[in-house]
């Protein structure tokens, strides 16, 4: 007899998640693993925001905080989000929380029913459609392939909307594809969703710092859709601070008000100490952070360069985030070394057990032809694990 709910029988298991698992175990196993499967900064925390947190474990900041953060803190993100991305929020429409997945799933447990449909531009995060199945409602994957860049067109977004369409969850810079949009390009699909005045848009915008040139745009500053517009973003991706836990909003007042409500019933306030660290975090000038993204796109054109030379390859320029999405269908129905591969799962897999590489497959986030490989990684373990992959094909 099966003692778990429905709902967490039928909730995948995240696929970073579970690669990163596997790979550690098989660390601890002595097994020499590239680990490329996390998109996670390999730096450490910049020391301007450690010193801010231990100066709050030394001035006791160690009591409850308001459910949705700090009044400084959401003084500060909403300077930040008026200096980075020329959005104008009050701070009671700010709601931090423990990491932007949990901003996430705030906003769908606040939003959606039901049977309500969620549009998710393919390749999307990989815990987006998880999110909306535990919130009852339907993912409707709108696909897209490496000939438009993983990009949708407003035509494709236009054919699938109905009216059950409630929200649709959108990621720019794009893990894992690495895509931007332009602006000319969110205000052509902004055009599309002008007409359908209840849809809902959370841009998740976690990868904004991590951008090689592109211009960032914010879904909100098209003013016609602020009001129905959730920004979502963090500090874990720019200041190397996965491990902190805050992720935050920036939404309608009543949106806000209703995540506040359903995080006072679950979690409480995100970390007292995270929370007065980014502070440090969301006030420094972006130059305090140009180190790291100078090395990342380092590392993109070194990532980009070796993996063109691997037949069956075929790749995009990502513009942001730390990602490489290649399109490995090319290898689908071959046999290498006796492992059948069928689908993007089993090339992920076969690179894991043949060339000790750990990549996520492409399904995962909504594309059965690609993996990603993330190259959040040094220059010499990114060297190692490509050329690894390229023996482990010949
Ligand atoms: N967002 C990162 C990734 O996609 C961290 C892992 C996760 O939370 O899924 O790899």
């Amino acid at each position: 007899m099966d003692l778990l709910s429905e709902r967490i029988n039928s909730l995948p298991v995240s696929a970073t998640l579970a690669m990163a698992a596997k790979a550690r175990e098989l660390k601890n196993q002595g097994i020499d693993i590239i680990g490329l499967s996390l998109g996670e900064p390999d730096f450490n925390t910049p020391e301007f925001i450690k010193e801010a947190a231990v100066q709050a474990v030394n001035d006791d900041w160690n009591s409850y905080s308001p459910v949705d953060g700090y009044a400084d803190l959401k003084e500060a993100i909403c300077e930040k989000f008026k200096r980075d991305n020329k959005l104008f929020y009050k701070p009671s429409q700010i709601v931090v929380s423990t990491g932007a997945k949990q901003s996430i799933a705030n906003v769908c447990m606040v939003l959606l029913d039901p049977e309500d449909e969620v549009l998710l531009p393919a390749p999307y995060w990989v815990s987006y459609s998880a999110i909306a199945t535990l919130a009852e409602a339907k993912s409707i994957i709108i696909p897209s392939t490496i000939e438009t860049d993983f990009k949708i067109s407003p035509d494709q977004l236009e054919q699938v909307i109905t009216p059950k369409t409630k929200l649709i969850m959108f990621n720019s810079p794009n893990n894992p594809s690495g895509t931007i949009y332009s602006e000319e390009e969110y205000r052509a699909l902004g055009k599309v969703l002008e007409k359908y005045p209840d849809i809902f848009i959370l841009s998740d915008e976690i990868y904004e710092h991590i951008n090689y040139g592109t211009p960032h745009f914010s879904f909100a500053s098209i003013k016609t859709l602020y009001d129905r517009t959730i920004t979502v973003n963090g500090v874990a991706k720019a200041f190397a601070m996965t491990g902190w836990r805050i992720g935050y909003i920036g939404a309608p007042e009543w949106v806000a008000k209703a995540c506040n409500k359903i995080q006072g019933q679950i979690t409480s306030g995100a970390n007292c100490i995270a929370q007065r660290a980014t502070i440090a975090a969301v006030s420094a000038p972006i130059s305090s952070i140009k180190y790291m993204i100078d090395e990342f796109a380092t590392r993109r054109k070194i990532m980009i360069n070796l993996l063109s030379g691997i037949p069956g390859f075929k790749l995009n320029q990502p513009q942001g985030a730390f990602y490489v999405f290649p399109d490995i269908s090319y290898y689908f129905g071959r046999e290498i070394g006796g492992n059948k591969i069928e689908n993007a799962s089993d090339f992920a897999l076969f690179l894991l057990e043949e060339a000790h590489v750990a990549t996520v497959t492409g399904e995962a986030f909504g594309n059965d032809n690609c993996i990603r490989i993330s190259y959040a990684a040094s220059e010499q373990n990114i060297r190692i694990a490509v050329s690894r992959i390229e023996k482990a094909l010949k």
